[in-house]
């Protein structure tokens, strides 16, 4: 199965995910299973923190250097996915927070056993991307912040069920279609935008790369709206569905750049065939910018 193919930092990931979401599901759902008395309230909320503090002690004490830190995020994801289920249980509003925490804590796990399966020579702990970028922090704080008000003033708005659930089937199938990406492109995939060819990248035009240029991006792009439709954050889905354009059509510029230097006249083939996949986002076509495309003019 795919498991032995994992390199090991992968295996440690998957293991550490697993153990920490059911030890985490177990210390969340025994409490309202038993009952909130007063002590069983300090079990509840309480316990989970307290066994994560033993967790981290255990594999402080049983890995160093990259392993630990691979595992403690893999634990860390286990718990805030759990913590997820455990709200995602709950009848008001929640619930939606419950899923988006799902969805969130496995999209930044998923990504790191993803590179480990599709590329594990760019495997560092940064493929988390749980520190993508003072502004992807910025964007999922002020998020927590609309749902909290929200709830606070009006905790209706957040049982809108079935409008979060949508959400949910967006951000589903913006994961699917992000990592369709990542399995189709394999080393030639990667988290920061390569400005140096390497002698073994080769342009992928086939799979998901035969219906968009950046199929990685799109999925990204509704992943990141469906989130706050799932929080049913209407200030939010303005703002991120803005900024995440924004931030891509930057991104798909400057990597579209670095791929007519690389690739020349068959990317600019390729850009003729397929559209980049974002809305009204047209990447760096040279026509346009008035350069010449010749053969001997790309390698260098
Ligand atoms: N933009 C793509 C890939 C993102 S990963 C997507 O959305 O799926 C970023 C890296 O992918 C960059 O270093 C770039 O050089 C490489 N890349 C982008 N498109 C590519 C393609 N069609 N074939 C090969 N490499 C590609």
């Amino acid at each position: 199965m795919a498991t032995r193919t994992v390199c090991p930092a992968g295996k440690k990931a998957l293991m550490w995910f697993f153990i920490s979401t059911l030890i985490f599901t177990t210390s969340f759902f025994s409490g309202s299973v038993l009952g909130f008395s007063s002590e069983l309230w300090l079990l509840t909320y309480w316990g989970p923190a307290l066994y994560f503090c033993l967790l981290a002690f255990i594999l402080r004490y049983c890995y160093t250097g990259f392993f630990y830190e691979v595992s403690i995020r893999s634990a860390f994801l286990g718990l805030t996915f759990s913590l997820g289920i455990f709200l995602a249980s709950f009848d008001n509003g929640w619930r939606v927070f419950g899923l988006y925490t799902i969805i969130l804590s496995f999209f930044h796990f998923s990504e790191f056993v993803s590179v480990a399966l599709t590329n594990p020579r760019t495997l560092t702990v940064n493929s988390f991307i749980l520190n993508h970028s003072i502004q992807y922090g910025v964007a999922a704080v002020a998020s927590w912040i609309e749902w909290g008000v929200e709830y606070y003033f009006y905790p209706e708005m957040k049982t809108y069920f079935w409008v979060s659930y949508c959400g949910v089937v967006m951000c589903i199938a913006g994961e699917i279609f992000r990592k369709a990406a990542m399995f189709t492109a394999k080393t030639n995939f990667n988290h920061t935008v390569q400005f140096v060819k390497r002698p073994d990248h080769e342009l992928v035009t086939h799979g998901v790369y035969s219906i968009c240029r950046h199929p990685s991006y799109v999925g990204w792009f509704y992943w990141s709206i469906g989130t706050q439709i799932t929080l049913l954050n209407p200030i939010c889905v303005i703002i991120y569905a803005v900024a995440s354009w924004m931030f891509f059509r930057e991104r798909v510029y400057a990597e579209e750049l670095t791929l007519l230097t690389f690739f020349g006249p068959q990317y600019v083939e390729y850009q003729k065939k397929v559209g980049t996949g974002l809305p009204f986002i047209m990447g760096y076509i040279p026509e346009n910018t008035g350069q010449q495309i010749r053969d001997d003019h790309w390698s260098y």
